[in-house]
């Protein structure tokens, strides 16, 4: 379909779904229920998936498929031109689609010249729906690798998170608690904008944790990576399975020194002289693109 094309802007295209219903407004048209296509093209940001590989960082196309469909069969609507919008409703609904383009066409228009179909088109964006811009959250993530390749762990825990904005230095750490044995840490903290929840960022934490083949053999021992959600914008939760702010975190110069580098407001006042000094080296940068 022939949508206002912005290259800068990434899509998802649905073409050629049909449905069969009651619309127009001819009398036959009351009675008899006519095919349908419907083209759909989705302005979705597609930037965290293509790195994240996630579901969830990206629009299911085949809920909006199966929701559409649905919608147009329940509905019975005179004007193609309402059915339309009752789509384009249909499919800002889902929180990550900024905008959309719909044509809806008759395949069968009853009309008497010689027409192989009728079509409307229309573009809406979530502004004209009157919806809110999908959330972004903002939120700060602690990475700790001491065994193996450690930068690369760390390298796969920034790729993983998806869209990362801001990085630390990298820092070399004493490590701190757990067996006498283990090695030195690297430690950096990274901010994250994000649509997922608390939960689903700290699902996604652990799955990044279990790509890095990391073992849980020992209460506070060596591991590949850690990932800790040391805040998350102005969420303060305690449960089973998650506390936020991150419960031990005013308490580490290995995650406060990082965090410094990045957001110095979210570090309690007076850290700096009340944690003790030394056990730790910055390393600087780590060799990696920021998003
Ligand atoms: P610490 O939490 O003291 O840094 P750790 O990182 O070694 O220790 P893990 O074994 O990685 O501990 O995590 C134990 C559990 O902590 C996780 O399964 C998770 O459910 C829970 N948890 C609670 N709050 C958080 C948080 N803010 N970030 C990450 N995990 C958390
Ligand atoms: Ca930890
Ligand atoms: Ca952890």
């Amino acid at each position: 379909m022939s949508a206002t094309l912005d290259s800068m802007v990434d899509r998802i295209d649905i073409s050629g779904l049909r449905a069969v219903t009651i619309v127009g407004a001819l009398p036959h048209e009351r009675e008899i229920p006519q095919p349908l296509q419907i083209d759909l093209s989705l302005d979705v940001d597609l930037r965290d998936a293509g790195r994240t590989d996630e579901l969830g960082d990206t629009v299911h196309y085949g809920l909006v498929a199966d929701r559409v469909i649905a919608a147009v069969e329940e509905s019975k609507d005179i004007l193609l031109e309402r059915l339309v919008a009752r789509i384009a409703d249909e499919v800002l609904s889902f929180d990550r689609v900024d905008a959309v383009d719909v044509e809806l066409t008759k395949l069968r228009p009853p009309i008497a010249v010689d027409a192989t179909s009728t079509s409307v088109r229309i573009r809406r964006t979530r502004a004209d729906a009157d919806l809110p811009a999908h959330t972004v959250n903002t939120a700060y993530v602690a990475l700790g690798s001491n065994l193996g390749d450690r930068e690369s762990y760390l390298r796969l825990g920034v790729h993983g998170l998806g869209h990362v904005t801001a990085m630390s230095s990298v820092y070399e750490t004493d490590p701190v608690g757990g067996p006498d044995d283990q090695g030195h840490y690297l430690n950096m903290v990274v901010e994250v904008e994000t649509s997922l929840d608390p939960f689903a960022l700290l699902r996604r934490c652990q799955r990044i944790e279990g790509e890095a083949m990391r073992q849980r053999l020992v209460h506070w021992g060596p591991r590949t990576l850690d990932l800790d959600i040391v805040s998350f914008d102005g969420v303060s939760l305690t449960s089973d399975e998650l506390t936020i702010p991150h419960p031990r975190f005013a308490e580490r110069r290995f995650v406060l020194q990082p965090l410094a580098d990045i957001a110095p407001d979210l570090c309690p006042t007076g850290w700096d002289e009340r944690l003790e000094a030394g056990g730790i080296r910055s390393l600087g940068p780590l060799d990696h693109d920021v998003a």
